[in-house]
């Protein structure tokens, strides 16, 4: 059924793809740092990553470094703090214009936050993250208190999955997409974003400006956050991670092609 909401289109291997993480390819988990890597999907995504001819980038919020820990001994191409760090090649560097996080920022994003129980800050070197998965109901009170912040500091606030994001102006994962689709292996390809969360709606524009698609997964059924613009092709992390598996078979099957 093509018009069924949730059926993902079948991978092409002429497609450029941008992964987010956290909630597309694993599941979400109490806090970041306790999140887990399934087995198999590192070799479903080194495998897709040939199958596309090295055109298939991370696009997350975590630090690239973050990223690299998680999937290692995997290093593929990665965005980290929402656009702020790139590495389309061997090291990662932040995007134009983007600085360190002062130490203003840190200690001021820790006052906002003192007291609040369930409230765990993640800091990383361009973006912090307040998240807020073990209080659910603290969010509009952590809004409040980091509007102040954002305002003092110079960063955006940007509401996330019981997260609040704090990043720099000018970058998203939108511009990510932007500069990866500047340079090979992603050049000329049609770009295709994965996420499922508010800030994945930057890449899912910057893909659709390309003529590409961005696709949602969806979240827990009756979770409390803003709904996105964008219905969900896929139920669930583990959906995502079976469409990789076919995506992974593509380069299977044209080996084999090939070989007769
Ligand atoms: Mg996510």
């Amino acid at each position: 059924m093509p018009n069924d909401p949730r059926q993902p289109p079948r991978p092409r291997d002429d497609w450029a793809l941008f992964l987010d993480v956290d909630g597309t390819l694993l599941d979400i988990a109490p806090r970041p740092d306790a999140a887990e890597v399934p087995d198999g999907l590192r070799e479903s995504l080194a495998a897709a990553a040939a199958a596309l001819g090295g055109a298939l980038a991370l696009v997350s919020g975590r630090a690239v470094a973050d990223i690299d820990r998680l999937f290692a001994p995997l290093r593929l191409p990665a965005s980290g703090q929402h656009g702020a760090e790139l590495r389309a090649a061997a090291v990662s560097a932040p995007a134009a214009g983007v600085m360190l996080l002062p130490e203003s920022a840190l200690d001021a994003v820790g006052s906002a936050v003192a007291g609040m129980p369930g409230v765990h800050v993640e800091i990383k070197t361009y973006a912090a993250a307040v998240h807020y998965r073990a209080a659910p109901e603290a969010g509009e009170a952590l809004r409040r208190s980091l509007v102040p912040v954002a305002a003092a500091t110079g960063l955006a606030l940007l509401p996330g999955r019981l997260v609040w994001e704090l990043r720099p102006f000018g970058v998203s994962k939108g511009t990510a997409v932007g500069a990866f689709m500047a340079q090979a292996p992603f050049r000329g390809r049609r770009p295709v974003f994965i996420g499922d969360d508010i800030a994945d709606e930057d890449g899912f524009a910057a893909a659709r400006a390309q003529g590409g698609l961005g696709l949602r997964v969806a979240g827990y059924a009756g979770e409390d956050w803003p709904q996105p613009a964008t219905p969900p092709s896929f139920t669930g992390p583990a959906a995502v991670r079976a469409w990789l598996a076919d995506l992974a078979r593509l380069q299977g099957s044209r080996t084999a092609a090939c070989a007769t």
